[in-house]
């Protein structure tokens, strides 16, 4: 069916928005301004991810607790299983739960190496499965997990890929937010498949905007995302053009996100680079538009 340009006529989106920690005191404060300029339009969520390792351990922890403390929005923390004992992992979630957040991305993570298999560490949760029951047995955190709809590169098969998806729901985790794709038909898929094998929680699907194309395209190789040839021709010619290349990025995000409207997606998660003004355009285009803090429409 055709969907209409302003999807969120009937104002029944919602979106959440991810953070990565700021390394330094500049990125700090863009991080800032992106949560103020994001924040009303009245996430459901905000979350903030964890580095590879638990390198950034401090520095997700400092965010998301200041999100918590200064700010209306619901925070949600990124936790991996690598390089860390059950132990540790569990001192930093009841440390969450001590801090005010109810809210955790509950992930296996990869090692710090990149390209390397991953190794369960001792004593340590073995997958994201295992971090959720044990995430459970501590408080009752909300827990989102991740969804491959391309299949997660260590996975034999689609098919056991969604039986590791079953796992994490069955231990406990309310809903999956997917990896970045491009296609609305591979969300499609994916989610027919889910439903297929008896997954009934709630799958959001993860939107990349293209901050550079260059970036995407490794990144996508690494977590076996497909980037379609049309894609190469878009942004061809746009590499000394950054603000052509933000709007045919928040164009072409856009685009995939009605075309997901159109199929009864009313749930968006946004990977943000830290950039607001990327996805503030792709919600506008969407329909979805500030609220006050009453939850009316703002005039
Ligand atoms: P799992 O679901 O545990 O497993 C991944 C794959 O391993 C499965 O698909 C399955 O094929 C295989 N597998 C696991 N257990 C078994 C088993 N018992 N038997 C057979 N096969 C098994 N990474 C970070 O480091 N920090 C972040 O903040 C972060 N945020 C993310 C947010 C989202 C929304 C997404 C989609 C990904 C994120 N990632 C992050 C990346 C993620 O950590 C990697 O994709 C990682 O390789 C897999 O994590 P997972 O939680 O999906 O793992």
């Amino acid at each position: 069916p055709a969907a209409p340009l302003f999807a969120d006529v009937a104002g029944d989106i919602d979106v959440s928005f991810e953070f990565f920690p700021p390394k330094t005191e500049k990125m700090e404060e863009t991080l800032w301004e992106s949560i103020q300029t994001l924040s009303p339009l009245n996430p459901r969520f905000v979350s903030v991810t964890y580095g590879a390792g638990g390198t950034t351990r401090e520095r997700t922890h400092n965010t998301v607790a200041r999100i918590a403390r200064e700010t209306p929005i619901v925070a949600a923390a990124h936790l991996t299983c690598v390089e860390a004992t059950r132990e540790e992992i569990d001192a930093v979630a009841n440390e969450y739960w001590a801090a005010g957040v109810r809210h955790i991305v509950a992930l296996r993570g990869d090692p710090p190496t990149a390209g390397a298999k991953f190794q369960s560490p001792v004593g340590g949760y073995e997958n994201a499965a295992a971090l959720v029951a044990g995430l459970r047995k501590l408080h009752p955190f909300e827990i989102s997990v991740a969804a491959y709809p391309e299949c997660h590169p260590d996975s034999p098969d689609p098919i056991a890929d969604l039986d590791n998806l079953r796992r994490k729901i069955d231990a406990g985790a309310n809903r999956a937010i997917t990896q970045f794709f491009f296609e609305p038909d591979t969300f499609f898929r994916f989610r027919d498949a889910a439903a297929k094998a008896g997954i009934d929680a709630e799958i959001v699907p993860g939107i990349m905007p293209v901050m550079s194309f260059a970036a995407v395209r490794k990144m996508s190789a690494m977590c076996g995302t497909d980037v379609p040839a049309w894609m190469a021709r878009l942004f061809e010619g746009l590499d000394d053009h950054p603000a052509a290349r933000q709007l045919v990025a928040a164009t072409l995000a856009a685009e995939l996100c009605r075309k997901l409207y159109a199929g009864d997606v009313r749930q968006f998660h946004f990977y943000t680079l830290n950039r607001a003004e990327l996805s503030y355009a792709i919600c506008h285009l969407l329909g979805v538009r500030p609220t006050d803090l009453t939850g009316e429409k703002a005039a």
